[in-house]
């Protein structure tokens, strides 16, 4: 007997719930058209006409507010800030609506703010937002980003110390941390107070001591004042990162023209010769023939025939312009490492392993991604057809 009731219940609900769904449906395909409508008048620039509707539509049912968020983030990617700032200041004009959706459409002005320019505003926004728990880590990662634009770096930092996670916006917080104080040290550094600059960069070195930068700073910083410390740097910074070895090689190279220990330079180059992981480095060869011996460039070359073609290929072009250039065969070192210069590259392309960017300065955090230490040097030689395609694979 009861199997039959229970059974009679489930059929009445049943039938209760196929009686009503249709109706349902037929309501909801009523408000997509006006939504629809509206969407038309927001398109074709008739805003207020639009925004009736929406306002109409939103009284009606809370679910088009989601859609309205959609809707303004759209018109922030496409470029259309104006109108995503118009789309989330009517939404939060609205008094009924919910805590969280506040918060959500707030956050998104706030990012309609940072890419329309609107930098104060957006911070204000972020700040407040960030007390609330469920928006603490984003808003601190758009607080980073625009403290990144406004290279607010004092800013930055307090917002690493105050975050609880150990990554913001892809990155580590050392890794973050490491490049603001290079930041600063680097401001330091443009005010000729130099002392302060290597305080500053010996700091991010102890935060994060396989971040790149700086040993370079400190490197550039030692070059005039104490070049065996220098020295030191760049040598520490071959080992960090080797595919800086032939950018951090110049910069030793360069070191011989204001400073006296041209055999520590030249030891530092031998140990440089003798590292397995690094690729080969044509100045370096140069340097080797002209300033050391014939036997140690020889060897150095020989290590790296027949590795592999990417290799033999530079090799040949090197011995190539060492052998027929006569002029620099007379000359000091630095004639001949010019003329070398004129066959093999104008200096550097910096080039972003992360979105592919490329640029004549070196930039530690690209301009096209946002990403920091993304940059690697390569040399116009190495683009010339496919060379560094080639290298790479
Ligand atoms: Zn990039």
């Amino acid at each position: 007997m009861i199997y039959f009731v229970v059974a009679a219940v489930a059929l009445i609900l049943i039938a209760i719930y196929y009686y009503f769904k249709p109706e349902q449906k037929v309501t909801k395909n009523v408000f997509n058209a006006e939504y629809y409508r509206g969407l038309n008048y927001l398109l074709n620039n008739k805003e207020d006409r639009a925004f009736k509707i929406f306002t109409a539509l939103m009284d009606v049912d809370s679910s088009t507010i989601e859609t309205h968020l959609a809707l303004g983030g759209l018109y922030r990617k496409r470029g259309e800030f104006d109108k995503a700032i118009l789309i989330h200041q009517n939404l939060l004009s609205r008094p009924t609506l919910e805590k969280e959706l506040k918060n959500q459409a707030l956050y998104e002005l706030a990012k309609d703010f940072h890419s329309a320019g609107l930098y104060d505003r957006s911070e204000k926004i972020f700040r407040n937002l960030s007390e609330s728990n469920t928006y603490a880590l984003s808003c601190y990662e758009e607080l980073l980003k625009l403290y990144e634009v406004t290279k607010d770096w004092d800013k930055a930092i307090n917002i690493i110390n105050k975050s609880d996670s150990v990554e913001i916006n892809n990155h580590s917080k050392d890794l973050l941390m490491s490049h603001y104080l290079c930041e600063i040290s680097t401001n330091h550094h443009e005010n000729a107070e130099i002392e302060r600059a290597v305080v500053v960069s010996k700091k991010s070195l102890k935060i994060s001591p396989t971040c790149l930068r700086p040993y370079l700073q400190l490197g550039t910083y030692y070059s005039e004042t104490d070049p065996k410390r220098s020295l030191q740097y760049y040598s520490q910074a071959i080992q960090i990162d080797g595919d800086f070895s032939k950018y951090i090689v110049k910069k030793i190279i360069n070191l011989t023209k204001s400073s006296s220990h041209n055999e520590l330079i030249m030891d530092a180059i031998i140990e440089i010769s003798n590292d397995k992981k690094l690729s080969f480095i044509p100045e370096l060869y140069i340097y080797l023939l002209y300033k050391g011996n014939e036997d140690l460039a020889s060897s150095y070359v020989k290590r790296y025939h027949a590795v592999n073609d990417y290799d033999d290929f530079i090799i040949n072009s090197t011995l190539a312009t060492s052998e027929n250039d006569d002029i620099a065969k007379t000359s000091p070192v630095d004639n001949m490492i010019n003329s070398y210069r004129k066959v093999f590259d104008k200096g550097f392309i910096f080039l972003c392993s992360n979105c592919g960017y490329k640029s004549n300065v070196l930039n530690w955090l690209c301009p096209s991604c946002n990403s920091w230490s993304s940059s690697k040097p390569i040399t116009t030689f190495d683009l010339i057809d496919g060379g560094y395609k080639n290298a790479r694979q």
